[in-house]
């Protein structure tokens, strides 16, 4: 799990000022930014061409290039990355010019503060970034080139294949909230794309994250729509995002960001539309905001327009742990279909969020060994045995795990590769690629997380034979009970948490021998055999609907 920081190169010839950047930046305390310097052009644009620059500042009075000439130099090297000029007073006027010639902004270098620097080179980012295509991302790459080989293998009508490729709805938004510093408002990008209409209301949660953007947030939404179709749940597939880095915010900053956000989404959402629920940096004090918000807007209670909320609020018991507790249902079924005994197997799990820690949980509870979890911050490894108990104290009492007693630290990119019978990603995108995917060694590896792992690594695993427990299928847990929890706000009436659990078997259960059988007749991997068992439902219901007008 990369942290991400941003690279900034520095092209300034004065001491003084390059000096005075490099402090304030340090001053900030904030590690998101790494800074590279140049004192001449010449050496800028070597930097350019060797090292991955996120954000260029620009002195224009360099030692070997003068004014405008500067920064058309610079723009022509790095076409797609922010500039930011570093002007003095009196050239402000050449300053202003940069930027009408495509420079994102200037600083006047006497007057910088570090949080006026640091904002400046955030929104410089952000700038770019929204006007550089947002659909084109990997991850939506990945949904889509996914989506297309099940379509081939399956020999989809190309009228529907077409049609399923990009989502029915998106909504882009920017929206406004104050920090607490009362003086200081932040602009941050929003987003809810509704990828399927056809079966009912829209399904799927909301992400919090800084690299969340459109291209991201459509190929969640696209899963969604195959995950809720595969458990037959009554859904097309949606996901919403603002891209922002929750962890730095206050309670009160996360409530005010929360409100703002659902009120700028409350006409496409509401029980008979687009359901919400948590994801990655959202909770269940998130659900209730929205929840507020939107009953608020409305003049009466609406418990069914968000689930994954507080139980006191309508929310389902067993919600918060469904999809750990999912997860290793599946787990226990693949088990068997290779006839390996769970007592004594052993396992990692990389996450150690919501899903990451009841996996490890509910795999403890089955008798599993749990050989190393990892959070943000580091991996631990005890190939003798990590004890649940402990590790959920320390993170309470520490927030992280990083300096867990109990185990050696391991990176999150080691950990993928330790010897394991099942291996659990459960946090982050991208993590098994082409690159690590010969060293992972696992038996069996359960998809907690969405979009772990991408296609080229998919062929490597599966010519290992290690079994494949897909994110659509091995997650699916969490919007299974999402939609006990709407059925039961809807009708007013509240299950068991036994009742909730064999449920969630049962349909956990027929969904994974639908995917076993069709992988076997279809001689196809379990994921694309996942995704065909989705897709074939949305067709019928496509066709039987037919086209209006
Ligand atoms: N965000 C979860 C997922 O990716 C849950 C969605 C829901 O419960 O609607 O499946």
């Amino acid at each position: 799990m990369p942290e991400h920081r941003n690279t900034v190169l520095m092209i300034e010839d004065n001491p003084i000022h390059a000096r005075l950047i490099h402090n304030l930046l340090k001053e900030t305390g904030d590690d998101v930014y790494e800074l590279i310097t140049a004192v001449t052009l010449a050496e800028g644009l070597r930097r350019i061409e060797q090292d991955r620059i996120d954000i260029i500042l620009l002195d224009l009075v360099l030692p070997d290039s003068q004014e405008l000439d500067t920064f058309i130099r610079v723009r022509t090297a790095a076409t797609q990355l922010p500039i930011i000029i570093l002007t003095g007073l009196d050239d402000v006027s050449i300053a202003a010019k940069a930027v009408e010639a495509g420079a994102q902004d200037y600083l006047i270098k006497n007057e910088i503060k570090g949080p006026h620097l640091t904002r400046a080179m955030h929104y410089a980012i952000e700038r770019v970034r929204a006007t550089r295509g947002e659909w084109d991302s990997p991850m939506f790459r990945l949904a889509q080139q996914q989506f297309l080989k099940a379509a081939q293998i399956m020999d989809l009508d190309e009228n529907i294949r077409e049609r399923l490729l990009f989502p029915q709805r998106t909504h882009v938004i920017t929206l406004p909230f104050r920090r607490d510093e009362y003086n200081v408002v932040e602009t941050v990008f929003g987003y809810r794309v509704q990828h399927l209409l056809t079966m009912g209301p829209t399904k799927g949660g909301i992400r919090y994250h800084e690299d969340v953007n459109l291209g991201e947030v459509s190929a969640l939404a696209m899963w969604m729509t195959w995950k809720c179709s595969l458990m037959n749940l009554p859904f097309g597939g949606a996901k919403g995002g603002v891209r922002i880095d929750p962890t730095g915010l206050s309670r009160s900053e996360l409530q005010r960001l929360t409100r703002r956000y659902t009120s700028e989404i409350i006409d496409v959402i509401g029980p008979d539309k687009d359901i919400p629920a948590p994801d990655m940096g959202t909770d269940e004090q998130v659900m209730a905001w929205i929840m507020d918000t939107y009953s608020q807007q409305i003049g009466h209670t609406v418990p069914g327009v968000v689930t994954g909320k507080p139980v006191v609020l309508g929310g389902s018991l067993g919600r918060k742990e469904a999809t750990g507790r999912g997860l290793v249902y599946l787990i226990s079924a693949a088990a068997r279909h290779i006839g390996m005994p769970l007592q004594g197997a052993t396992a990692v799990v990389q996450g150690f969020g919501n899903v990451g820690s009841n996996t490890a949980r509910f795999l403890e509870e089955e008798g599993v060994r749990l050989v190393a979890v990892s959070d943000v911050t580091t991996g631990i490894y005890n190939p003798n045995g990590l004890s649940y108990a402990e590790l959920v104290d320390y993170a309470q009492k520490n927030r992280f795990l990083k300096g867990f007693p109990g185990g050696e630290a391991v990176t999150n990119k080691e950990l993928l590769e330790l010897p394991c019978d099942i291996l659990a990603p459960a946090a982050l995108q991208n993590q098994i690629t082409a690159e690590n995917a010969d060293r992972i060694k696992c038996r069996i590896l359960a998809e907690g997380a969405n979009g772990p792992t991408n296609l080229e690594a998919d062929e490597i695993l599966n010519r290992k034979n290690i079994f494949i427990l897909p994110d659509i299928l091995g997650n699916a847990g969490g919007v299974t009970v999402s939609y006990f929890e709407w059925v039961q706000d809807i009708q007013n009436f509240m299950w068991t948490l036994k009742e909730i659990n064999e449920r969630l078997h049962g349909i956990l259960l027929d969904a994974f021998q639908r995917t076993v059988a069709r992988a076997e007749t279809m001689h196809t991997d379990m994921r694309t055999a996942a995704l065909i068992e989705g897709i074939n439902r949305v067709t019928e219901a496509k066709l039987l609907r037919g086209i209006f007008p």
